[in-house]
């Protein structure tokens, strides 16, 4: 079976270079093991995604040396790859769920879902824990409130631990009643990243999903989806995200370490590809060398936890 792992960004900025590093991993992945890589556009929230963005990101991957066999530009079987198009998917796969009973309307106000918002990232979409109110409520009470607001819809979690071994994290488990029902769809008629991830994976035939450390958590959410909609899921592997001195990830508000900001200051992508190669603890000398070069030397189970911060690229850059 031809391995297919992916690139997911979300378009809300330029691209930087903590989301070129893992572009670059899950990338080399796939180039050294003879699979096929697959660009999502995950553009499913309108209010944070701009197509420009999308534009610039495709410039941006290809000037750092990443091509891909599906997605935007590119006629594939799996088409089209923007999630804004592919709504049509989510709404099947609540119907799904919503006939093996998996889901509630939740009515909760505004101020209480503001912590269960539909970004992957960041602890107020993944840490916070639903008290599951609505979930109990009778058929009159949802009536009542059903007069006067729209529900969003929540996911029942299923109450058996959850685990995974992560290709580069190791064995993960989440016990049964560790991870709260979540939103599949917003009040607003969003579907969340959870479901149109899990959906567009699949429907991808993605075996490798590869992406940064913080989307670690997700993981079991995602893999609940998979088993309630009885498909296979893939094999995860979170790579170390970069991060400033302060130990903070970057933020695509952060201009200085775009890829669009070094490339203006007259880095090549050959210089940023081999200072990640050697942070990353790929190769032993940060020499530049092009993404094709480096396939060969790639070791994802290599890959060093610590050392990818941005001042040490920036120092290998001599930049900033
Ligand atoms: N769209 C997400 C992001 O921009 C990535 C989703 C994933 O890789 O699962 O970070």
């Amino acid at each position: 079976m031809t391995r297919r792992g992916r690139f997911a960004p979300t378009p809300s900025g330029l691209m930087h270079i903590g989301n070129a590093f893992t572009a670059l991993a899950s990338w080399l992945q796939m180039r050294q093991a003879g699979g096929e890589f697959v660009l999502r556009i995950e553009d499913i929230d309108i209010a944070r995604s701009r197509p420009e963005y999308a534009e610039k990101l495709q410039d941006d991957l290809l000037w750092f040396g990443i091509d891909w066999d599906e997605g935007p530009r590119i006629v594939g079987s799996c088409a089209p790859y923007e999630q804004s198009l592919r709504q049509h998917l989510y709404r099947e796969a609540l119907d799904t769920l919503h006939s093996a009973g998996r889901l509630y309307p939740c009515y909760c106000s505004r101020s209480e879902l503001a912590s269960i918002g539909n970004a992957p990232h960041g602890l107020a979409s993944e840490g916070a824990a639903y008290h599951g109110g609505c979930r109990s409520l009778s058929p009159e009470e949802r009536q009542a409130r059903a007069a006067k607001k729209t529900p969003a819809l929540r996911f029942i979690m299923p109450t058996h631990a959850i685990g995974f071994h992560d290709v580069l994290a190791g064995p993960h488990t989440y016990a049964g009643d560790a991870l709260s029902d979540f939103v599949v769809k917003r009040a607003d008629g969003m579907f969340s990243y959870q479901l149109a991830v899990t959906v567009d994976d699949a429907a991808m035939g993605i075996t490798d999903v590869l992406r940064g450390a913080d989307l670690l958590d997700s993981t079991p959410r995602q893999l609940a989806l998979y088993e309630a909609l009885g498909l296979k899921a893939p094999s995860f592997a979170h790579v170390p995200l970069l991060v400033d001195a302060s130990g903070q990830r970057l933020s695509k508000r952060d201009k200085a370490l775009t890829l669009a900001s070094l490339r203006d200051t007259g880095v090549t992508p050959e210089r940023l590809v081999g200072a990640f190669a050697y942070l990353a603890g790929w190769t032993d000398r940060p020499e530049p060398l092009t993404a094709r070069e480096l396939i060969p030397c790639f070791g994802l189970i290599r890959t060093a936890a610590d050392g990818l911060t941005t001042d040490q690229v920036q120092r290998l850059l001599a930049v900033g």
